[in-house]
């Protein structure tokens, strides 16, 4: 058995900032969602410089499988920025991509995969029912997701969550720049792909 044998299917991504309390109850969520999917995954999580325990917490997941990683970053870089440092070191063929302060619910995440397994290269997802103050948040988005859609031409609701999957060879194609994970759906619609 070779190295590359133990490549993952599925790499879930999750940028980490000062989310403690957070870890070990997404850790869970993650890892029982997985186990019912029954296809191997690594779970990729990146510490952005968190200053509370964010870092220990991780390092005292259970670890039996040997399939999570944890990028420690040097300083706060910014969501990102860990999240292109996910994708640089994501092995599998299909990359998730979710926040970790439980925003996203895990179990959600088969749902991506069919889609994935359907033939889409990105699966988005969309938040429908948005916790977020009205005018500061909710607003801008409907007006900035409108914009995008009509000048992009990707029929896409929302630009700007990070709970999306995506085909391998889609994503390690593009660079990150700035707030550029949110213009991603549009950079790759580019290079002729489905999108759902
Ligand atoms: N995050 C990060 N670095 C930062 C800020 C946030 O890695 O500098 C992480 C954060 O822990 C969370 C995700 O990125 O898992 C989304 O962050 P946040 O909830 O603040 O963003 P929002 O929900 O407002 O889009
Ligand atoms: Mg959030």
């Amino acid at each position: 058995m070779t190295y590359k044998d133990n490549l993952p299917e599925i790499s879930i991504i999750v940028p980490l900032y000062n989310e403690v309390e957070n870890v070990p109850i997404l850790h869970q969520k993650i890892s029982g969602t997985m186990k019912i999917l029954n296809r191997t995954y690594e779970v990729v999580y990146i510490n952005d410089g968190s200053s509370d325990g964010t870092l220990d917490a991780l390092m005292s997941l259970p670890n039996e499988e040997k399939n999570i990683l944890i990028l420690n970053l040097k300083g706060n870089n910014g969501q990102t920025a860990a999240l292109a440092a996910g994708f640089d070191y994501a092995r599998g063929n299909i990359i998730v991509s979710l926040d970790g302060d439980l925003q996203h619910d895990p179990s959600e995440i088969p749902n991506f995969i069919k889609e994935i397994d359907a033939g889409y290269d990105i699966v988005s997802g969309w938040r429908e029912h948005r916790v977020d103050p009205y005018f500061s948040r909710k607003l801008p988005s409907r007006v900035a997701n409108w914009i995008m859609a009509k000048w992009s031409g990707v029929p896409l609701h929302d630009f700007g969550t990070t709970f999306k999957a995506y085909r391998s060879e889609v994503i390690k194609s593009v660079s990150l720049y700035g707030e550029f994970h949110r213009f991603i759906p549009v950079l790759v619609e580019g290079m002729k792909i489905n999108i759902k």
